[in-house]
């Protein structure tokens, strides 16, 4: 071997969904929203002017972080934004994780949690979830570096309750616990008023899913001013220019139409519930979603077969080969039209064409 290949870092990358190039595909893999951003995106990106791009963008992101404290109704002192959530995470790992002792999420969680433990040499545990793919509270009584988790939880939808929250909290006073709050909009109960009595919490959001601007790459963080502090001496010690103008100046856009972002979860809600009840009928068992997608599984139709069959139809969805998991289905709640296309096919391979 080579000398200097030696010193490369040898890592196993987080596999994102794919993102198929033909237009005509279904796709209900990456759990993106199926309706546009809100008008006021449209409105604010009409005044995008191109001459501005000479410049650096604001490293601060001050109209993006004053727009999210009144959105939120905290100080601009208890935000931090960046690229994505999963920018906004893998600095919460660098800032927060410097233990020796293990950190802890679950075994069936978002699988870019481990990716970034590895990168950043992190030790971690993954207690297992329970038979129904809940998150246990006593598994994160013990000692640890550091605890995060999504509520609701992926991929399997499932939210646990505040109260749930308020004890891992209880349990963990010593460390950072880090509510990863992606699906958060499409149901379940919110860890932000907790921010009054918890100084180590951190609540991460994501415009991806609920705001329809994936394309954007826009998340933010919540926590009390000291850890908001710590997250930006992180980052102006690694790029200070994360988010770009427009970015900012869209995402603090998006802000100002709440009744069209509530008309939106609403419908996929709504379709979401359709969804159970259609899945019910042809069979399959699913759990218990409060996110834009649903897991499901056919007792008499392998995951993997049944995926690939969908893929082979135009209908992108997504399947994890791990243990426990490999024979359920993560499908993205699209529109109407979409879902009717799924159930087509879905219809197609359990009466006998697989
Ligand atoms: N957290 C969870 C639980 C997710 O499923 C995702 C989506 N892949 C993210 C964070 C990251 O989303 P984004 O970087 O688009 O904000």
């Amino acid at each position: 071997m080579k000398e200097w290949k030696k010193n490369i870092r040898k890592v196993v990358p987080y596999v994102p969904g794919e993102q198929p190039k033909q237009q005509d595909i279904i796709k209900l893999n990456t759990n993106e929203n199926p309706y546009p951003p809100s008008p006021s995106v449209y409105e604010a990106m009409k005044r995008i002017d191109p001459g501005r791009m000479r410049l650096y963008p604001d490293p601060s992101c001050r109209m993006l972080v004053n727009g999210l404290a009144s959105y939120h109704g905290l100080d601009a002192g208890q935000i931090f934004v960046g690229v994505g959530s999963d920018d906004v995470l893998a600095m919460a790992f660098m800032t927060f994780f410097n233990s020796e002792k293990p950190i802890l999420f679950p075994d069936i969680t978002y699988s870019f949690y481990q990716v970034w433990a590895d990168l950043l040499k992190i030790p971690f545990k993954t207690p297992a979830l329970d038979e129904d793919f809940q998150i246990r509270a006593e598994d994160y009584y013990r000692e640890n570096g550091g605890v995060i988790f999504p509520n609701p939880n992926a991929p399997t939808g499932i939210a646990r309750p505040l109260d749930f929250i308020r004890d891992i909290l209880d349990h963990n006073q010593d460390v950072i616990v880090v509510v990863d709050e992606a699906y958060i909009d499409f149901g379940g109960e919110t860890a932000l008023p907790l921010l009054k009595e918890y100084e180590n919490l951190l609540v991460v959001r994501t415009y991806s899913k609920s705001r329809s601007m994936a394309g954007m790459r826009i998340g933010y963080a919540m926590g009390n001013p000291e850890l908001i502090q710590a997250l930006n001496d992180v980052k102006y010690s690694y790029n200070s220019y994360t988010m770009d103008q427009t970015a900012l100046e869209l995402g603090t856009a998006a802000l100002l139409d709440e009744n069209y972002f509530q008309s939106v979860l609403r419908k996929i809600i709504a379709t979401r519930q359709e969804a159970a009840e259609r899945l019910t009928q042809m069979g399959f068992r699913w759990l218990d979603s409060s996110a834009n997608f649903i897991f499901a599984a056919h007792p008499s139709c392998d995951g993997g077969k049944l995926f690939q069959y969908l893929r082979d139809h135009g209908v992108y969805v997504r399947y994890f080969n791990s243990p426990r998991i490999d024979q359920y289905l993560r499908i993205t709640i699209g529109t109407d039209e979409e879902m009717k296309r799924l159930y087509q096919v879905l219809e197609s391979a359990l009466y006998g064409n697989i």
